[in-house]
């Protein structure tokens, strides 16, 4: 049975690529009706903090990317750690290293000198009695020759000689257990059969490889996925904007399309852009995933998520964009029906804070800027608006009688259509870019909209 896991660093939020990576894990675990574990990485006690840990959840919780076991916590898990430290020791795996650092600093200078590459020479691994006064650290002892082959399920066959990796310290001084020691011994425990994760770890691999066979565990597979860059080809960061999942959340993206718009990075299926998780769990194979790192296009994802807000049921999207309405001072519970208004506005907007902020003047009036009202509603337009009010209070209420007054009063006074049209958005609405004019007036009401007129023709 595939068993695969997300095994985030507690150290700041959820970023993006690592959203992807979890994503990738995920859908394969659920492609294979396998097992998807989360696991945090919590071992560096200066850097990991409960507040990331938060974001962490939050954010797998807001992209439904749900886990079967977990979470686990590395700090919750020292005794094992302990305990499979002192199995290598008993075993003579690991040994015993009492190295001070001005005596590793030596010899690493004069491998130096010799034009070699620096590495721990194993000296401590022969020593046979402690050196007093000295707390030792634990190094595992790599095979002195033969390689490590990794057959990666993304980057292929990637073959390391033992001669180049030296005697990893798997605890410290202190005794606490190192980062990639502790990897070993998860995956082990948690029996993972595929470790899906960003290449940055592949150096990592033929160590963690040579500990789990000192162990006698079954090693897993592997699938490096390549990293998510921005659009200056670096390595995405901050630098490049809004690299946090919880803040495209709160900036009103659509959980599935940040998950779409995220699957297409070093991934596709044909030119398929825009597919549901079921079909991407469906098509989706490690095989298929690229070598080369993608690049990170926001507009691309702005497009992706304005073409899931057109596509979802208006009803949904009223609750969706209720918290962004009453941040907007907007409550949708008094006025027109919030599902007429926001089909209405899906087509027109990319985020639920833009559809939100478009939602507001079906709810409270809005005040133009003085600049709006002085070039639209000039002395000549007046005596028509007063007119068209008028006749406003008698008609049938809805989208097409309204336009029929409208074409009318046009042609009565030999205008142009946006010379009334415009003069209402404005004073309707205080904006100048809105749908249709009549379906604003249909939603708003005839009470309301007659008395937002004759406020500002006063
Ligand atoms: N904790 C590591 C990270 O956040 C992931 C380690 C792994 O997947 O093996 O980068």
């Amino acid at each position: 049975m595939v068993r695969t896991r997300f095994a985030p660093s507690p150290t700041g939020y959820l970023h993006i690529g690592g959203a992807r990576t979890a994503l990738f894990a995920w859908a394969f675990a659920r492609k294979h009706g396998g097992s998807f574990i989360l696991r945090i990485e919590d071992t560096d006690l200066e850097r990991s903090t409960q507040e990331s840990v938060q974001a962490i959840l939050d954010s797998m919780a807001w992209l439904g990317l749900d886990y079967d076991e977990g979470p686990f916590y590395q700090t919750q898990r020292m005794a094992r750690y302990r305990e499979v430290i002192q199995k290598l020791l008993d075993e003579g795996k690991a040994y015993h290293c009492y190295c001070s650092k001005e005596e590793l600093d030596a010899m690493r200078e004069t491998q130096r000198a010799c034009g070699l590459k620096p590495r721990y020479d194993g000296r401590c691994r022969h020593r046979t009695a402690p050196v007093p006064g000295v707390n030792p650290v634990v190094r595992f002892k790599n095979p002195l020759d033969g390689e490590v082959i990794i057959d990666d399920l993304v980057k292929g066959r990637v073959v390391v000689s033992n001669a180049e990796l030296d005697d990893l310290i798997i605890a410290r001084a202190d005794g606490t257990p190192t980062y990639n020691f502790c990897v070993v011994v998860d995956d082990w425990d948690m029996a993972m059969t595929h470790v899906i994760r960003g290449d940055d770890h592949l150096n990592n691999t033929p160590r963690q490889i040579n500990i789990l066979k000192a162990l006698g565990a079954p090693i897993p597979q592997y699938a490096h996925v390549p990293m998510i860059l921005g659009h200056d080809g670096e390595r995405l960061s901050k630098r490049h904007g809004a690299v946090s999942v919880t803040q495209y959340r709160d900036e009103g993206y659509l959980p599935e399309a940040l998950l779409n718009y995220l699957a297409r990075l070093s991934w596709a299926h044909g030119d398929d852009e825009i597919f549901t998780m079921d079909q991407f769990i469906e098509w989706f194979d490690l095989k298929d995933i690229s070598k080369s790192p993608a690049k990170f296009d926001p507009e691309k994802l702005t497009w992706v998520n304005a073409q899931y807000i057109k596509a979802t049921d208006s009803a949904r999207l009223v609750q969706l964009a209720r918290p962004f309405m009453a941040a907007d001072c907007c409550d949708p519970s008094h006025g027109p029906d919030p599902v007429k208004v926001l089909d209405l506005l899906k087509a027109r907007v990319n985020t639920l804070q833009e559809l939100a902020d478009a939602a507001v003047y079906f709810y409270r009036q809005l005040e133009p800027h003085a600049e709006l009202r002085a070039r639209y509603l000039t002395a000549e337009i007046r005596p028509v608006l007063e007119e068209l009010a008028c006749k406003l209070e008698a008609i049938e209420w809805n989208r097409d009688a309204i336009n029929r007054l409208l074409k009318d009063a046009v042609a009565a006074h030999k205008l142009k259509l946006p010379q009334l049209a415009m003069p209402l958005r404005v004073m309707i609405t205080g904006e100048t870019q809105t749908p249709s004019i009549d379906a604003v007036m249909e939603l708003v009401g005839r009470e309301e909209s007659l008395r937002r007129i004759r406020d500002h023709l006063g």
